[in-house]
């Protein structure tokens, strides 16, 4: 046993570096162990990869379908080789630029399958570090079908998609959360047919109801199939049977059913974080959790926002107005077309809808372009416990979406 160590990580994606660098920046000794990329999941084939690609993908449905409003592209392409020629810089430069500020906080970067093999001891390629705390986060990997294992050419998962040389043109997509939404948005502005098979009786059912029915909704309007209450039946020759009796040959399927938490060998004691410890998967509650961890900030899953980047964007914090006890809260719905700036960009899909109690927010429920923007306003209101009265005092910028936030609190 040579080396010794403050905090021992193994996983270097949102968790594990966030984890890192607040410590190291606290003047603790840190070592970092990451088997594959650092930026883990997020930064290689989760988060930044899907939205570079789907940043291509609006501009190319913006410009197909602009007319109305003055625009005209002729000879319009995806050219899907330069688009993901294109996401490869964005990660890369992400990545490098992660290292360096790794490097700069003298963390030591071990590039290395790590396992704990006891108390304070991390093991990579033979080696023992001795580390005073253990941080687990080690993230997750794509659930399979049951009976349809990932073949990588017919049956895909998201990572398989990072690497496609060609525009598919019918795609079927099995999940209709977040994944399967951002996806089945992608391949549909791109000019593919699209089918959604969803197990559940709604698209997104974890969300609110109101935010799932105007999903299903937008997904009618867009000429999205999607099949709520259905299963895979059978896989056969790349024909698929839905438990409906539909019968699809699609160019492949993509399996966005979830993911189930990855975790080396721990024979000792040791901190689970990130995806690894299964709860939300989303790379801000890794950071949250991280930052709750190394710097004792007050934490609560209940102020961890989702967004899922559809078409317009969805986001939402705190409760679902179907989980609260009938007549104990109040609700007000602003609808994004009584923005200006909703009418200024063509973009009037959508709603805010906030729920509160005693006069503070307990949940906010939005489709709108910029929700992710949106949906932080009400984050700090409530971490903060700022009431409806004081918001209603904060001046909005005009036109924004924002504005949104103002209305609602006018309603209630
Ligand atoms: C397609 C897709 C899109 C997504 N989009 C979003 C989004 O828009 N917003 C959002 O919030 N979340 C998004 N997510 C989820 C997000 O990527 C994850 O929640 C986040 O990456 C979890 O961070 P983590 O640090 O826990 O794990 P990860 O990012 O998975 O990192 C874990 C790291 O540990 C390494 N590792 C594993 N085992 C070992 C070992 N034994 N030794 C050494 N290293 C090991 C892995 O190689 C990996 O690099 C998306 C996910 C996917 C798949």
């Amino acid at each position: 046993m040579e080396k010794t160590y403050d905090y021992g990580i193994i996983g270097a994606g949102p968790a594990g570096v966030t984890t890192a660098l607040i410590a190291a920046n606290n003047g603790k000794k840190v070592i970092l162990f990451e088997k594959d990329k650092i930026g883990g999941i997020c930064l290689n084939k989760g988060c930044i990869p899907t939205k570079t690609i789907m940043h291509s993908a609006d501009l190319y449905r913006d410009a197909k379908s602009s007319e109305n409003i003055g625009i005209v592209a002729n000879d319009l392409q995806f050219d899907i080789a330069k688009v993901m020629e294109h996401k490869n810089k964005v990660t890369e430069t992400l990545r490098n630029a992660l290292t360096k500020t790794l490097q700069g906080k003298d963390v030591e970067v071990v590039n290395k399958e790590a396992k704990v093999t006891a108390d304070k001891t991390i093991e990579a390629d033979g080696v023992q570090y001795n580390c005073e705390k253990i941080i687990i986060a080690t993230g997750s990997e794509p659930k399979p079908l049951k009976d349809y294992p990932f073949d990588h050419e017919f049956i895909l998962n998201s990572d398989d998609l990072f690497e496609l040389k060609q525009k598919p043109q019918k795609v079927l997509i099995v999940g209709a959360g977040a994944e399967g939404i951002e996806w089945a948005r992608i391949f549909k502005d791109i000019d593919c047919e699209v089918t959604v098979a969803e197990a559940a009786s709604r698209p997104l059912s974890i969300a609110d109801e109101e935010v799932s029915k105007y999903v299903e909704r937008l997904f009618k309007t867009r000429q999205i199939n999607l099949k709520t209450s259905t299963t895979i039946a059978k896989i056969e020759n790349k024909q698929v049977t839905l438990s409906n009796g539909d019968v699809l040959n699609p160019d492949f399927v993509l399996v966005a059913i979830g993911r189930i938490p990855l975790k080396p060998q721990i024979d000792g004691k040791a901190t689970v974080i990130g995806d690894a410890c299964g709860q939300l998967m989303l790379a801000n509650f890794a950071m949250y959790q991280a930052r709750a961890l190394v710097s004792g900030i007050r934490f609560d899953n209940v102020f961890v926002p989702s967004v899922i980047y559809g078409t317009p964007e969805i986001a939402w914090i705190g409760a679902n107005e179907q989980d609260l006890p009938y007549g104990s809260y109040h609700k007000a719905v602003c609808p994004v077309r009584m923005l200006g700036k909703a009418h200024c960009d063509n973009e009037m899909e959508g709603f805010v809808k906030v729920l509160t109690y005693e006069n503070k927010i307990i949940g906010a429920h939005i489709i709108s372009k910029e929700a992710s923007a949106i949906i932080h306003q009400f984050a700090i209101a409530m971490q903060n416990e700022i009431s409806v009265e004081e918001l209603k005092k904060v001046c909005f910028a005009h036109p924004t979406y924002s504005e949104a936030v103002y209305e609602s609190m006018m309603m209630l």
